[in-house]
Parts: structure tokens; sequence; C-alpha cells
């Protein structure tokens, strides 16, 4: 489903943040990446749907190749959900008008169909209540299942996540990560930055470790949390868990 090649990326000259990364994701995967502020995770991410674009190699989204400048990349993001640290709600729209937004617009389905899948949408985050609400009479934890319902609007063949919860108070979190554990388990396929090494743990079918740009450990989370092979891995589990 997603496929880096020998992917490079600066920032400015000299600023090397992303390096030589190979990566292959398959359909229905759930990836967590982890790893220090400022190793590149978001940047990572972000090049999948060329938020960030790349200095060389390829990446290529259910066939289709984003770094090539030919590629209608409006087109992919059609099909790649991102969920953002901040939630990114348009402050100004209702719940519901927030999620019927691109559906109508982008995928030119009626008002009627697009509110009807709207609800299922709400409902399934356990959120159908609120569908009049406006974003600041919501909580964080809300505001982020609605950013998650969102994105699925748009049935996306991705969903990327940078740092879901991290901008939740303590007790949002378990409801976020439990709207996104439904969905791996309803076989979407996942990358997901994030330092919720319980979700890495319960969730996930893989761990990528990343460090100034590189990947040092690709692993099952069995495997990463009990025998990580790099001292830089061992040493961020040991401050985090
Ligand atoms: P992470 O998400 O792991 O904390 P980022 O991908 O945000 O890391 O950043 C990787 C590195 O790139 C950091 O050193 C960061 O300061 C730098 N960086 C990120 N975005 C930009 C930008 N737009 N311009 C210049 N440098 C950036
Ligand atoms: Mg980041």
């Amino acid at each position: 489903m997603i496929r880096f090649n020998k992917v490079n990326k600066w920032f400015g000259r000299d600023h090397h943040v992303l390096k030589n990364i190979t990566l292959e994701i398959s359909q229905g995967q759930v990836v967590v990446v982890c790893g220090p502020s400022g190793s590149g995770k978001s940047t990572l991410i972000r090049t999948i749907n060329q938020l960030e674009p790349v200095n060389d190699g390829e990446i290529t989204v259910d066939g289709i190749c984003v770094t090539n400048p030919k590629t209608n990349i409006n087109k992919v993001r059609e099909e790649v959900g991102f969920v953002f640290q901040h939630f990114n709600l348009y402050p100004h729209l209702t719940v519901l008008e927030n999620i019927t937004l691109a559906p109508i617009q982008v995928r030119k389905m009626s008002q009627e169909a697009a509110e009807e899948l709207a609800c299922e949408l709400l409902q399934r985050v356990g959120l159908l209540n609120k569908k009049d609400a406006y974003p600041s009479q919501l909580s964080g934890g809300q505001q982020q299942r609605v950013a998650i319902a969102r994105g699925l609007a748009m049935r996306p063949k991705v969903m990327l996540f940078d740092e879901p919860t991290s901008a939740l108070d303590p007790e949002m979190i378990g409801e976020v990560l439990k709207v996104m554990q439904d969905l791996a388990e309803s076989g979407m396929t996942m990358v997901v930055v994030t330092h919720e090494m319980g979700f890495a743990r319960e969730v996930s079918d893989r761990v990528i470790f990343l460090d100034h740009g590189e990947i040092l450990e690709d692993a099952k989370p069995e495997e990463f949390f009990t025998n990580p092979q790099h001292d830089r891995a061992k040493q961020f589990l040991r401050q985090i868990l």
C-alpha cells in the first residue's frame, strides 16, 4: 500500500532529515513510528501525501507514485486521511458540517447522503449526540474523534496519524486510542506516530524506530520491546517506559 524507495530529504542545504528510507507497508498493516523529538517522524509521514516534498527517491501509495511531479497529488490526498496533533477542525462549522464538507465538495455526494455517512461515522466514534455542536464546545478528546470521523468520511485507503493524543489531557487519551484500535481492527492501513507504547504493543503489527532521520529498528512490537537492537532504541525505551 505504501512504498518508500531510497527516500532522502534535506531542510536547507545541510540538514539531512530523512536518510535513505526504504520501507514497505502492506494493506491492513498498522505501523507505529516512534523515536526522539526531531528524529524526522512528522516529516516521514508528511511525505506520504506530499505535505512535505522529498529531494530524492520514490514514494508510492497504492501503486501511484506520489513523488512524480506529474501525479495529481490532490487525487492521492483524497485517499489518504491525515489526523494532526491539534485536530485542525474548522471552528466556524458544526461537527456535522466539518465531516460532510469534503464528501460534498470533493466527492460530489448529495448533502443527504453525506449527512447519513457523517452520522454513521459519528455513531462509530461515539459522538452522534454532538453533531450540531461547534468544535469549541467539545473537549480535546471529542474534537480528535471528530477529526478521525472527518478523515474516514472520504473513505480513505490509508490513515496517517501524527501524535494524535499528544495534545490531550491524560483522561482523554484512552477514548481516542480506543477509536483508533477499532479502526485498526476494521482492517484500515494505518501509520501512527505516537509515544503511546501501550498502543504500539497491543494494537500495532510493527514498530519503526527513527533516530536522526534513519530507520534503526523495524520489528514486530514484541521484538522491539523485548530485544531492541540499537543502544539508542534501548535508551529511548528506558526514557519513555
Ligand atoms: P519529529 O516529528 O520526529 O519531532 P520532525 O520531522 O518534525 O521531527 O523534524 C525533523 C527535523 O527537521 C528537526 O530537526 C526539525 O527541526 C527539522 N524541521 C522540521 N520541519 C522543518 C521545516 N519546515 N524547516 C526546517 N526544518 C524543519
Ligand atoms: Mg513530530
